[in-house]
């Protein structure tokens, strides 16, 4: 019988975030493929778990998939844990899933600590719907290209960013976003652990004196959301909507066409018909 994969997910910080199923997974199973051995045997020693690690990290996560694919269909348990959080999330974990799917190999997701997720809820923003980037490209055209995305985008993003960078990102933000609500959450779990809020400006003043580990979410852009409400409704209905708040025909007509982006004498048309 083939073996299954357990992503495990540790703590972000605070070690009290790990779950009484995450531990018994650890201890239960063959081996741990971990990004760094070092942290996770800390993590280990901390909760008395005694266990064979693996290292899994970046750089040799493509010759590990097929080690530990072959411990797998051995009939081995692996469990894979990255540096913090869950794994996956900007972190090793995606390439050995595909491969163990392909594989017909059982992958079992043990939840836990996501700096993204947490960062969310706390944020203030909205969070129905959202956009996670993970670290921007480093690459310039790529980079360009994303941060184009994050000037149209009308759902709540979320990006990784190292504390050093994190100056260079807001002012290539700066122009895009303009008053958009922004939120920097940083040390999350940790004695640190703050969330600062406010405009892109104050943060930019405010982040050369931060250090640790952080995160930017950015709200929506209103503008689109306003913009894809009001293409959503019929001409009839939009014309109702700006009746009822006290403008003239004149005025509607031109406030229409503004919104939709059409000539004036479009809706004009529209409307005599
Ligand atoms: N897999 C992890 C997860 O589930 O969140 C993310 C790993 S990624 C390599 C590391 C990035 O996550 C950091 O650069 C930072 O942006 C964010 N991060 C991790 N821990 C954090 C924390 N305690 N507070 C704020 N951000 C954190």
């Amino acid at each position: 019988m083939k073996g299954k994969l357990y992503l495990v997910a540790t703590p972000i910080g605070n070690l009290e975030d790990i779950t009484f199923r995450a531990i018994k997974i650890l201890k239960e199973v063959d081996f741990i493929a971990a990004e760094d051995t070092r942290n996770t045997l800390k993590l280990l020693n901390h909760f008395q778990i005694k266990n064979t690690l693996i290292s899994n990290h970046r750089h040799n996560e493509e010759e590990r998939e097929s080690f530990l694919i072959h411990k797998l269909k051995e009939g081995k348990n692996i469990a894979i844990v990255s540096d913090a959080g869950t794994p996956g999330i900007s972190d090793p974990g995606e390439f050995i899933v595909k491969k163990a799917i392909e594989e017909n190999i059982e992958v079992i997701p043990i939840p836990g600590a996501c700096a993204a997720i947490n960062a969310l809820i706390a944020s203030g923003l909205d969070t129905k719907e959202f956009v996670f980037l993970g670290f921007l490209p480093m690459h310039k055209k790529l980079r360009k290209e994303k941060l184009e995305e994050i000037k149209n985008e009308n759902k709540t993003i979320i990006i990784y960013e190292a504390p050093h960078k994190m100056k260079e990102t807001l002012k290539d933000l700066k122009e895009l976003i303009k008053n958009r609500k922004i939120v920097l959450a940083r040390e999350l779990t940790k004695i640190n652990e703050k969330l600062i809020r406010g405009n892109i400006e104050e943060l930019i003043q405010k982040c050369d004196k931060l250090k640790g580990e952080m995160i930017l979410l950015i709200e929506g852009n209103q503008e689109k959301n306003t913009e894809n409400i009001l293409n959503n409704l019929s001409l009839e209905e939009h014309y109702k909507l700006y009746e009822k708040q006290g403008f003239d025909k004149k005025e509607i007509i031109k406030k229409i066409a503004k919104a939709r982006g059409v000539n004036k004498n479009e809706i004009y048309q529209y409307f005599i018909k």
